[in-house]
C-alpha cells in the first residue's frame, strides 16, 4: 500500500474535516435546518469572494458557471471579448461560438499573461462589446493574469468583466468589488478543498441589469431563477446536500486561517515550487506565475508523460501534464488548496529521483535544498 498524494491543480486533496462534514446522513433540502446551512455558506462565499454581491450556487463542475455566466447577461448576435492564452481562455471563445455570441479574440502567446492595454485598444475599436471574458489563473499555463488591471480598463466601459476564477480564487487574491469583477466563477475542486460537483459565480448590479435583456437560451443554469431563491436562502432545484455540509465545513477551515493567510500559504509553496525547479536545471513556462501550479518545462530528451507515470507508480503521486501542445513537455505541479510544505517536500523530492531515473543530471536532493531555503527565508 502506498499513501496516495495529489497534486494536480484540481481535483485536490480534501480535508478529513470536510470528509467527515459530507458523511453525515442526507438531510431534506426544503428543512429549516438545511435552509441555515445555506444562509451560512451564501454569507461565507461572499467573505471568499471579496463582495457584497450574492453568489450563486449551481450543482456543476467550474464550466457550468462558466455556461452560466454565458446564457444568463448576452443575447444573440451580441460582442464579446474574449482574452485566449491557454486552455480556458479558449473555453469561454468557445462558449460564446456555442451560442452565437460574435467573440473578439486577444491572444496571448501560452505562458504569458494578458497586456491590460490591449483590451483597451479592442475596447476602443469595437464599440459595443456587451462582455469582457478573462481568466484569474490560467491553469493550462500556470499563469496568473493582472485582474486589477484589466478591471480599471472594463470598468470605463459599458461591458460586463467576467473572470475565471475556478482554480484562482482563495490561492490568488481576487477583490471582486474593489477590482470591478461583475461576474467571478469558481469550483468546488481546487482551493475550496471539495470534490467536483459545485459551480460558483458572483453576480453585480451591472450583471443583473444584462440578465434581464439576454435572450440566450437557458433553464437549469438559470441565474435569474438562482438569485430568487438565494433571497430565501433556498435553491430553485435539490441542492447536492452533501457537498454544501462539506462546503459549511471548507468554509469554517478557511476563516479560521484567514483568507490572507490563505492567500499567502498558497504563494510561499508556489515561491518554493520554482526555486526547486530552478535548482533541478528545469525552466517555467508561466512568465507571470500564479499562486495554483507550476508548469515546469521538461529538458531536452525527458517525456513529462513518462515523468508522470514513474511519480505515479513510484510513489503514487499526482501531478498534472501539459495541456494540448504542451502535453509531454511539461508537468504541472499545485500547490493549491490542502497544500503543506511537507507535501511540496514530497513531491519535489518524488520530482526529482524521477528526473534522475530518466537520466537527467542533478544531484541527489538539490531540488529539496531550494525549497528548504525558500521555506525558511
Ligand atoms: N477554468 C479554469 C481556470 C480551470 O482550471 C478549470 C478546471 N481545470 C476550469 C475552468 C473548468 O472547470 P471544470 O473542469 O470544473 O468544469
Amino acid at each position: 500500500m502506498k499513501k496516495y498524494l495529489l497534486m494536480a491543480p484540481g481535483p485536490t486533496a480534501i480535508p478529513s474535516q470536510v470528509l467527515l462534514a459530507m458523511a453525515r446522513p442526507v438531510i431534506h433540502h426544503r428543512t429549516p435546518e438545511f435552509k441555515a446551512i445555506l444562509k451560512e455558506v451564501n454569507q461565507g462565499l461572499k467573505h471568499l469572494f471579496k463582495t457584497k454581491n450574492p453568489v450563486v450556487t449551481l450543482s456543476a463542475s467550474g464550466t457550468g458557471a462558466m455556461e452560466a455566466a454565458v446564457v444568463n447577461t448576452l443575447s444573440r448576435g451580441d460582442r464579446a471579448l474574449v482574452v485566449r492564452g491557454g486552455k480556458f481562455g479558449e473555453r469561454w471563445g468557445d462558449l460564446c461560438e456555442a451560442y452565437g455570441v460574435e467573440a473578439i479574440h486577444i491572444d496571448v502567446e501560452w505562458g504569458h499573461a494578458a497586456d491590460p492595454a490591449e483590451i483597451k485598444k479592442a475596447l476602443d475599436e469595437n464599440p459595443g462589446i456587451r462582455a469582457v471574458f478573462t481568466t484569474l489563473c490560467e491553469t493550462s499555463t500556470c499563469v496568473r493574469n493582472d485582474i486589477e488591471a484589466i478591471g480599471k480598463i472594463v470598468a470605463g466601459s459599458q461591458a460586463i468583466f467576467v473572470v475565471d476564477a475556478v482554480s484562482g480564487l482563495c490561492a490568488e487574491d481576487l477583490k471582486t468589488d474593489e477590482w470591478g469583477v461583475d461576474i467571478a466563477v469558481t469550483g468546488s475542486q481546487k482551493a475550496l478543498m471539495l470534490p467536483p460537483g459545485l459551480a460558483f459565480a458572483s453576480v453585480s448590479p451591472k450583471a443583473e441589469a444584462l440578465i434581464k435583456s439576454s435572450d440566450l437560451p437557458k433553464f437549469y443554469l438559470s441565474f435569474a431563477k438562482a438569485l430568487k431563491s438565494l433571497e430565501k436562502d433556498d435553491t430553485p432545484f435539490t441542492s447536492a446536500v452533501s457537498l454544501i455540509f462539506g462546503l459549511k465545513e471548507s468554509i469554517t477551515l478557511l476563516k479560521e486561517e484567514g483568507l490572507e493567510n490563505v492567500i499567502k500559504r498558497h504563494a510561499r509553496l508556489a515561491h518554493a515550487t520554482r526555486e526547486a525547479a530552478r535548482a533541478l536545471g528545469l525552466d517555467l513556462l508561466a512568465k507571470s506565475p500564479s499562486n495554483v501550479a507550476t508548469a515546469m518545462i521538461m529538458p531536452d530528451g525527458i517525456d513529462a508523460e513518462k515523468l508522470r507515470k514513474i511519480l505515479s507508480a513510484d510513489m503514487n503521486i499526482t501531478v498534472a501534464g501539459g495541456q494540448d501542445a504542451l502535453k509531454g513537455s511539461v508537468i504541472r505541479v499545485a500547490h493549491l488548496g490542502y497544500c503543506s510544505e511537507s507535501d511540496t517536500i514530497t513531491t519535489i523530492s518524488a520530482i526529482e529521483m524521477a528526473l534522475r531515473k530518466l537520466g537527467h543530471d542533478c544531484e541527489p536532493g538539490v531540488g529539496v535544498a531550494a525549497v528548504e531555503k525558500a521555506l525558511s527565508e
